[in-house]
C-alpha cells in the first residue's frame, strides 16, 4: 500500500528523521494559510508540492495549467498561484502514464538550499532474503536509470535479520557519499533513524530522493516514497487508515471489498482461479496460447456464486478483456459446484449482458470434474468446458484468433 509524501514525511518526523515543516491543504484557502502560518514561523521560500502517488513530479505537467508538479514560491501570492494552478487538475508524470493523476492534495513545505542532492532507499533484496539499503550521490534522478547507466554508483548495505542495521554500516553509506564532519554525523543518524521507521512499519520500500545537504551542512529528507507491505497491515489499523482510495485503481479497490486478489494488467485474456499459485500458471498457459493475461485474481479457497459473479464483475470492467479463463482445481470445493456456480453467474442479468461477446472458458479438474463438464456443456450457455489445460489453452486460442 503507498500513502502520500506529507504523510511519509510525518511519519519518518516520528522517528527523528529530518524533514522540512510542512503543511498539506486541499483547497487554495488552506495552501495559504498553511504559507502564512510557515512565514510566522520564519519560512522565506515555500515549495507546494501536488500529492499523488507516483513520482517523477518535479519533471511533471499538469494537463489543463501546464504546471510543474514540484512549484518553488517566494511569496504568499506565489503559494496562491501554485495552489490553484495545481488543485482540481491533473498531473501527467513518467511513472502515471498518460492518463495522469488528478491533484486533490497539495503539501506547502519550508523551502530549503541545497548544496547537495543524494539518494537514499531501504528495500528487501528478495534474492537474498534481506533488507538492503542503497544510497547515491547522483541524488534527484531517476535511481532506476543510474542502476543501469552507472551501476558502480550505487552503493549497498545488506543488513542482517538478527543483527538489524549496525552503525558501522550507517557509516559506511554515509562516508561513501563523501560526508564529512557535521553531515557525516548527521547522516549516520538518519540513516540509523531511516532503518528504524521502515523495519518498525513493516515497509516493502523507504525511498529518499533526494536526501540533501544544505550550505550549512544539515540534513533533510526533500522527499519521500513509501510502500507498506499490504500482508502486515494488520499490525497497523493506524497506517492502514492512510489510505487513500481516490489513488488505487478502481476495480482493484473493489475487489479487496470482495476479499478477492485481483491485480489489473495489460491483456486481452480475463483469468479467474482458485489459488495464487495455480493463477500464475494460468497467466503463463495464456501468455504460451497466444494471448496477454489481462489480470490476475486468485477467488480463494470457496468458489461460490457470488465469488464468481463478483470476480466476473471486476474483470469485465475491464474493457481490454476479449475472453475469460476460469481455471478452477477442486480439491475441497468440488467441481460440480462451482460448475453450477459460473453457471448461475452467467445467467445473472447484468453479467448475461456483458459476456454477450466474451467468450468463457471453463477448466474444471479434480473432485467430480467430469460431473462438472456434463453441467457447463448441457447448460445451453455461452460456456466452453475443459478438463485438461492443454484442453484450455487450445480453446483460448481458437477464440483469440
Ligand atoms: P519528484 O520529482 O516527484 O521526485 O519530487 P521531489 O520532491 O523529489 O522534488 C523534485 C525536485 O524539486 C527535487 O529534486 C529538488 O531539486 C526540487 N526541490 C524540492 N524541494 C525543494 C526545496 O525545498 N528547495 C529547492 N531548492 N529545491 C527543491
Ligand atoms: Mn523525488
Amino acid at each position: 500500500m503507498k500513502i502520500h509524501e506529507y504523510q511519509a514525511k510525518e511519519i519518518l518526523k516520528e522517528y527523528g528523521v529530518a524533514v522540512p515543516d510542512g503543511i498539506a491543504a486541499t483547497t487554495v484557502e488552506g495552501a495559504v494559510d498553511a504559507a502564512k502560518k510557515m512565514k510566522e514561523n520564519g519560512a522565506s521560500l515555500f515549495v507546494v508540492k501536488a500529492q499523488i502517488h507516483a513520482g517523477g513530479r518535479g519533471k511533471g505537467r499538469t494537463k489543463k495549467n501546464d504546471a510543474k508538479g514540484v512549484i518553488l514560491c517566494k511569496t504568499i501570492d506565489e503559494v496562491k498561484e501554485a495552489a490553484e494552478s495545481l488543485l482540481g487538475d491533473v498531473l501527467v508524470t513518467i511513472q502515471t502514464g498518460e492518463e495522469g493523476q488528478l491533484v486533490q492534495t497539495i503539501y506547502v513545505t519550508d523551502g530549503v538550499d541545497i548544496k547537495k542532492e543524494f539518494y537514499v532507499g531501504v528495500l528487501l533484496d528478495r534474492a537474498v532474503s534481506k533488507n538492503v539499503i542503497m544510497a547515491s550521490t547522483e541524488g534527484g534522478v531517476e535511481i532506476e536509470k543510474v542502476a543501469e547507466e552507472t551501476p558502480e554508483k550505487i552503493i549497498k548495505e545488506w543488513i542482517e535479520p538478527g543483527m538489524g542495521l549496525q552503525v558501522n554500516q550507517a557509516r559506511r553509506i554515509a562516508f561513501s557519499l563523501g560526508l564529512e564532519g557535521k553531515a557525516l554525523k548527521s547522516c549516520i543518524k538518519f540513516i540509523m533513524a531511516l532503518y528504524k521507521a521502515y523495519e518498525e512499519t513493516d515497509s516493502d520500500m523507504f525511498e529518499i530522493n533526494p536526501l540533501i545537504v544544505t550550505p550549512d551542512d544539515e540534513i533533510f529528507a526533500l522527499d519521500a516514497k513509501v510502500t507498506f507491505d499490504g500482508n502486515a497491515l494488520y499490525r497497523h489499523p493506524e497506517l492502514a487508515e492512510l489510505k487513500d482510495e481516490a489513488e488505487e485503481d478502481p476495480a482493484e479497490l473493489e475487489a479487496s471489498k470482495y476479499d478477492l486478489n485481483y491485480i489489473k494488467l495489460d491483456g486481452n485474456v480475463g483469468c479467474m482461479v482458485n489459488g495464487a499459485g495455480l493463477a500464475m500458471a494460468t497467466m503463463d498457459i495464456i501468455k504460451l496460447s497466444g494471448g496477454e493475461p489481462a489480470n490476475f485474481l486468485d477467488v480463494g479457497g470457496g468458489a461460490n456464486v457470488e465469488t464468481v459473479k463478483n470476480g466476473f464483475r471486476i474483470i469485465l470492467e475491464d474493457k481490454n478483456v476479449k475472453a475469460i479463463l476460469i481455471n478452477i482445481f477442486g480439491g475441497i470445493v468440488r467441481c460440480d459446484r462451482v460448475a453450477n456456480g459460473v453457471i448461475e453467474a452467467v445467467k445473472d442479468p447484468e453479467i448475461a449482458e456483458k459476456v454477450k461477446n466474451v467468450p468463457i472458458i471453463v477448466r474444471l479438474q479434480g473432485t467430480n470434474a467430469e460431473e462438472a463438464k456434463e453441467i457447463i456443456d448441457n447448460s445451453g450457455m455461452n460456456v466452453i468446458s475443459a478438463v485438461l489445460l492443454k484442453e484450455a489453452a487450445e480453446a483460448v486460442s481458437k477464440v483469440m484468433a
